[in-house]
């Protein structure tokens, strides 16, 4: 399983609120440009999208950043920002590597970051409970990664109630963007991550089996 954020959504964000998003994000694309995390389009190719219904956004796929092999990539405990291979610490284990910093090995994209005002229609990786919509986006902690936490403590801001954000890692991974939001947006270190609803479930269906066997 590689690194990745989740998020639980209501289908539908108001347009208000999802402009407010969009246009934080916007303020804050520059900033992640300037600290190393370079933004393109879906796949990796052209500029990314950002607007009233939709943003969506990967790393560059042709970042001239030069050719590594590091197959699955976590952070490592004490791991933040974004570093060159060349300055970055990488640990071996079992499941892959882990670095001391956000790092890209030759190809700054992953999975696309997409996230829609409306969503459409189910997708197959999506499913719903208790009327939350579970989304999320594989970052292998490349660059980008800066980019999808910060804006998920932008939705977070703006939705509150009406978002749960559940990012990959500790809190101290998601420091860096934090800093940066309270920085450029005037919050962000406030940002707290959610439970997973989904355990929250899960924990809720087995109190219902043992009342059933009590009751029996
Ligand atoms: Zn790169």
């Amino acid at each position: 399983m590689s690194y990745m954020h989740q998020w639980f959504r209501m289908r539908e964000i108001s347009e208000d609120a999802f402009y407010s998003i969009a246009a934080d994000f916007f303020t804050m694309a520059s900033v992640l440009q300037q600290v190393g995390a370079a933004l393109a389009g879906p796949g990796g190719i052209g500029a990314p999208i950002v607007n009233h219904n939709a943003v969506v956004f990967n790393g560059p796929k042709n970042c001239g950043h030069s050719k590594t092999s590091l197959g699955l990539v976590f952070p490592a405990q004490h791991a933040g920002g974004i570093g060159e291979i060349s300055e970055v610490e990488v640990y071996h284990w079992l499941a892959g590597n882990t670095v001391s910093h956000r790092v890209c090995d030759g190809n700054c994209a992953y999975q696309d970051f997409v996230f829609l005002r409306t969503l459409q229609e189910r997708s197959p990786v999506e499913f719903s409970v208790y009327g939350w919509h579970q989304q999320f986006c594989k970052t292998s902690f490349k660059p980008y990664d800066l980019a999808v936490v910060a804006f998920l403590i932008i939705a977070k801001h703006h939705l509150r109630d009406e978002i749960l954000v559940c990012p990959d890692g500790a809190p101290n991974h998601w420091f860096d963007a934090k800093h940066l939001c309270q920085m450029h947006l005037g919050y962000g270190m406030d940002f707290v991550a959610d439970e997973d609803p989904i355990d929250m479930a899960w924990l809720e269906e087995q109190s219902r089996v043992l009342r059933g066997l009590m009751e029996s």
